[in-house]
């Protein structure tokens, strides 16, 4: 068969081969929120049926591009309306996975609104495989664009509008959105985390909008929202008004920026930063100020009649600890109070308590629920355990104990002074003793 000629291409001929080169025609009704599949071939086959619901249409090839066989959660419809209504010609590439797992497939998507009939045409085209590799590039780039940005458009507060804004610099959106302003608001406020919700009501009220910014003014709050997958996460939402020139306008830009990953590395490093304020750094358990605290606010409350369990504390000194420092290094002296700490914490485990260093080889423990001889056993308990024990420099130490319990007028001094006096005494008769105040 000899070349066509230029002649030979009629409208019928040009429209026969279209029909052959394009995968898919689709003319949606907006009137019923129905579409109709005119053609449909390769992927789209699977991709959507012949005929079907718009916002279904919508949500597998806008919205939810990885997984097309779930939905878009219902709080986050309210994104819809700014993807899926056309005012004018709109080109895209899309990015669809039908399969998990397995390769994207990039389709060229061109929407034709027929004009007097409220109707679209879309016509979908996948893109050949070796046009992809440069189309996958591309698609990277535009991933991490929307992997940050998770959303944006224009609020126009005058006439009370939504609009559809483009932050990537590939696709040139002229999606229109006729979405109001107040109603877009109402909808997206069920997104936001609900401790959230009244803070995002106050902060993108139009009012705050108009009163708070100048033109070229930004300003943005950080809060939970659910993402497409209804899963919660921390995101920044930005407002910011646009310079126009006419004072009279009250334009902004509206964006949602994903931080979350950022957001929870912060909040793990206050975390610490926060324990790191109570902790002891060398030998990890509470610090003087943390401990007195505790066993200040225990005797409070056990005096208030909060507690009705009892309440007993011990203060451990370890012996001849300059021994230590003399015969072994200074060194040697901080692993052995390491090691000390540890044998205090594993052999108090199973036990409510707390346990601090109070100073140099000097450690308080609060005993939540424990009796003076209850008390006393567990320090009887340490201070075999620790004198059986061969410290990292060979060398074996001892401790005194002294163990007092709460009366129910004593104030934390009393009974910080009844267990001093008695490790005082534990210390007379010779050490590695543990004596009850
Ligand atoms: P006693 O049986 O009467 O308690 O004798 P002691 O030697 O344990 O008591 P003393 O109060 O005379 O000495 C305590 C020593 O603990 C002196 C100090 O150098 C040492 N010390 C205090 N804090 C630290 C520390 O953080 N690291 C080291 N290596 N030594 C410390
Ligand atoms: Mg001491
Ligand atoms: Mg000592």
């Amino acid at each position: 068969m000899s070349k066509m000629k230029l002649e030979q291409y009629t409208g019928e001929e040009v429209i026969r081969r279209f029909s052959e080169l394009v995968d898919a025609i689709v003319v949606v009704d907006k009137d019923t929120d129905r579409y109709r599949t005119v053609i449909r071939r390769g992927i789209f086959t699977e991709l959507f049926d012949e005929e079907g619901d718009y916002n279904d249409l919508i949500q597998t090839l806008l919205i939810h591009l990885n997984t097309t066989s779930e939905k878009v959660p219902e709080n986050y419809q309210a994104f819809l309306p700014n993807y899926g209504t056309f005012t004018d010609k709109y080109s895209r590439k899309l990015k669809l996975v039908i399969h998990e797992g397995e390769a994207a497939h990039i389709v060229q998507m061109m929407v034709y609104p027929i004009a007097d009939e409220d109707a679209y045409m879309l016509i979908l085209d996948e893109l050949d495989p070796d046009e992809k590799e440069t189309e996958n590039q591309t698609y990277r780039k535009v991933e991490t664009i929307e992997k940050t940005f998770l959303f944006s458009m224009y609020i126009d507060l005058v006439e009370d509008t939504t609009g559809s804004l483009n932050i990537s610099e590939i696709s040139e959106e002229a999606v229109q959105a006729e979405l109001k302003y107040s109603d877009w608001r109402n909808m997206i406020v069920n997104a936001i985390g609900k401790d959230d919700q009244a803070l995002f009501m106050e902060r993108s009220d139009p009012e705050y909008l108009k009163k708070m910014f100048i033109p070229g003014f930004t300003s943005s709050f950080d809060c939970l929202m659910q993402n497409l997958d209804g899963v919660y996460i921390w995101v920044k939402l930005i407002f910011s008004r646009i310079e126009t020139g006419d004072p009279a306008d009250y334009k902004y830009v509206f964006m949602v920026q994903n931080i979350h990953e950022e957001a929870t590395a912060m909040f793990t490093s206050l975390k610490k930063l926060g324990e790191m304020a109570l902790t002891d750094s060398l030998t990890g358990v509470y610090n003087r100020g943390k401990i007195e605290t505790a066993a200040k606010n225990a005797v409070k409350e056990f005096r208030e009649g909060g507690r009705k369990a009892p309440l007993s504390m011990m203060i451990i000194d370890i012996d001849y600890f300059k021994s230590v420092n003399d015969k072994y290094g200074h060194a040697a002296g901080d692993r052995t109070l390491k090691q000390f700490a540890r044998i205090l914490t594993d052999c108090f485990k199973e036990e409510t308590v707390d346990i601090g260093r109070w100073g140099g080889e000097e450690f308080v423990g609060v005993l939540y629920d424990k009796t003076r001889d209850e008390a006393a056993e567990m320090a009887e308990r340490l201070r075999i355990t620790v004198s059986e024990f061969t410290m990292p420099s060979g060398n074996r130490i001892s401790c005194s104990i002294g163990v007092a319990e709460a009366g129910k007028d004593d104030s934390f001094e009393d009974v910080f002074e009844r267990m001093d006096k008695a490790l005082y005494a534990a210390k007379s008769e010779g050490r590695n003793k543990v004596m009850v105040g």
